[in-house]
């Protein structure tokens, strides 16, 4: 039988001691869309690169969270990925051909409002296949990726008036293990390098006035897990929606309830107040899905309740708990929709997401921080990290808006060598809510990251004395 050795470097101890495994020029912790695009992009750029992700593939929330949702490629590594995808056989994609009955169907997720038999094209990646891909591109560019390494803590010194983290700690089998590194890149999704490197942050819930609300509370918005089921025959679900007037299969959930088969925390009704709980994320009112990798096999969204105002990225308490009860809801939902709804009567569960996404977790304070006002008076910037960018703000009344992001955004407050991505941006809550966390996005600003490291270590310098002066995008 081969075995296989693994050698290591004398890299010493940290000054808290530490075992130093690993040392590099750019040290990036987490590996979703963020975390994977500054990875690569740094290692092309000629870095040495190491990664630390908690997981067994890059890809985040949209991988091992099972958020395959796939669009045209908007450029860089982005582009590269969807291509890669497609080669590869990763992307299914659903057509009115397949799924006749599908646009404007309220059980639709994201093609509910289309006009009913409208042509549509809905694009997934298989979350397995793609993190497979993307695990594979990782090793071909040489970046020394960690699995299995859950991040913990810093180790830092002072920087001038500023600090800088000279460690990154992990917990891996083997213990307590640090990470040497230059630069160092947020890529965990919930800000945890910032917390636990002190730079400050909004805590998730944290709004601004208008958005508060009615009822005066401030909630996360809810995180979710998701879920695949297959072998649905969705044909015989829409001729009963048709057959018996029942769109939203409201007969069935009221003659489930009535039975004691559904949990009072499965098919809420909507909070009357107009703003994001009224309209977004706030729980399931009824069944909610979207095809994924391949006919019959379709992807579930479950939300934690929202009055439970759970922040499951700083409490352990909230977070088991939200772990429970969603399995918990799944399980319940799987058995409704088998035993009532026709056409999933031979449905099963196929996989469970390997965690629970947060939605609404720690927004950085960094250098400027990023608001809705800056997207609404289309402001320019001349550390511009992008050409202006065109997006349709959901929440402001799907108002179209063009702006420019500053470099600023991706730099924390008080320490100099830490770049964020992704989630992790300094924007205010309702920019990064409402547009500015989807995947295009989280992979562009993850390779302006990575950009953004390298140059910092051709030049010597630590991020917050980059001058950035030309778009990367
Ligand atoms: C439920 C849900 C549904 C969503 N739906 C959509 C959608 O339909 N379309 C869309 O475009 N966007 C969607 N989003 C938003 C999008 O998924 C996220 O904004 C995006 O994935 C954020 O990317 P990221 O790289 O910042 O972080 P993440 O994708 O969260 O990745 C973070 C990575 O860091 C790792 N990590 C975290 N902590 C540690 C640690 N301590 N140590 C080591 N590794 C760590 C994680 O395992 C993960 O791999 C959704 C988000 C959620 C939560």
């Amino acid at each position: 039988m081969e075995s296989e050795t693994f050698e290591r470097p004398a890299l010493g101890r940290t000054p808290r001691g530490v075992p130093v495994v690993a040392e590099a020029d750019v040290v990036v912790i987490g590996a979703g869309p963020g975390g994977f695009a500054a990875a690569l992009r740094a290692r092309r750029e000629g870095c040495s690169v190491v990664l630390l992700e908690k997981f067994d593939m890059p890809g985040g929330v949209h991988t091992s969270g099972l958020q395959g949702a796939a669009g045209a490629g908007v450029g860089g590594i982005h582009t590269e990925l969807m291509d890669r995808f497609a080669r590869e056989g990763a992307i299914y994609t659903a057509t009115e051909r397949d799924l006749p009955d599908w646009a404007g169907n309220p059980l639709s997720h994201y093609d509910y409002y289309l006009p009913p038999g409208s042509p549509f094209k809905r694009s997934s990646f298989n979350p397995d296949g793609a993190g497979n891909v993307m695990l594979r591109m990782l090793e071909e560019a040489g970046v020394h990726a960690i699995y299995g390494a859950s991040f913990t803590d810093v180790e830092m010194e002072p920087a001038g008036d500023q600090r800088r983290i000279t460690h990154a700690i992990c917990e891996t089998v083997e213990g307590r293990q640090a990470v040497r590194g230059r630069v160092f890149v947020e890529g965990s999704g919930t800000a945890e390098v910032v917390a636990r490197a002190g730079c400050p942050f909004v805590r998730g819930g944290g709004r601004q006035p208008d958005t508060v609300p009615q009822d005066g509370a401030s909630r996360p918005v809810p995180g979710g897990l998701l879920w695949i089921m297959g072998g649905i025959d969705f044909a015989a679900t829409a001729a009963y929606q048709k057959r018996e007037g029942d769109p939203e299969l409201q007969r069935l959930i009221e003659r489930a309830r009535a039975a004691g088969d559904i949990p009072p925390e499965l098919y809420r009704p909507r909070l009357p107040s107009p703003d994001v709980y009224g309209t977004h994320y706030i729980g399931h009112p009824t069944v909610d899905m979207s095809p994924i990798q391949g006919p019959g096999t379709f992807i579930l969204w479950q939300n934690v309740p929202y009055e439970w105002a759970l922040h499951m990225d700083d409490d352990a308490g909230h977070a088991s708990r939200a772990k429970k009860a969603l399995r918990q809801l799944i399980d319940a939902e799987a058995r409704f929709l088998t035993k009532y709804v026709p056409g999933f009567e031979r449905a099963f569960i196929t996989h469970v997401g390997r965690y629970v996404g947060v939605r609404d977790g720690r927004h950085p304070i960094g250098e400027y921080v990023f608001s809705i006002d800056d997207a609404r008076s289309g402001r320019r910037f001349e550390d511009a990290v992008t050409q202006p960018m065109t997006k349709t703000f959901f929440w402001d009344r799907y108002t179209r808006y063009s702006f420019e992001v500053p470099y600023r955004c991706f730099l924390p407050r008080e320490v100099d060598n830490l770049l964020l991505t992704g989630a992790s941006l300094s924007f205010t809550f309702e920019t990064i809510f409402m547009v500015m966390r989807n995947f295009p996005w989280c992979t562009q600003t993850g390779e302006i990251a990575g950009y953004a490291a390298a140059r910092c270590i051709r030049q010597g310098i630590p991020p917050k004395q980059l001058s950035w002066r030309e778009p990367l995008f």
